[in-house]
């Protein structure tokens, strides 16, 4: 994954999933509490996430912050970049 930099003293932006969608590709997309939303793909051998694959996976995963990159970007920036 390539990863924007971040603050190295913890300052990562998190947020917790609070549901899921598809985008138009059929990836799944996780709707994360601070109201952005971040892919969340089983992609082998680049990305392991089993358990977005199964109902029963992402229902476990609710309420799991994840880094909000969109969160770190409007820090650093005032517009959103159109992702
Ligand atoms: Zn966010």
């Amino acid at each position: 994954m390539v990863r924007p930099h971040v603050y190295e003293d913890g300052g990562q932006m998190k947020s917790e999933i609070v549901g899921y969608d598809m985008d138009e590709e059929g990836d799944r997309v996780a709707l994360l509490a601070c109201g952005h939303t971040r892919h969340v793909r089983h992609d082998p051998p680049f990305v392991y996430r089993e358990w977005v694959t199964s109902e029963e996976g992402r229902r476990k995963y609710l309420g799991v912050e994840l880094d909000c990159v969109k969160c770190e970007n409007d820090e650093a920036r005032e517009h959103d970049r159109g992702v």
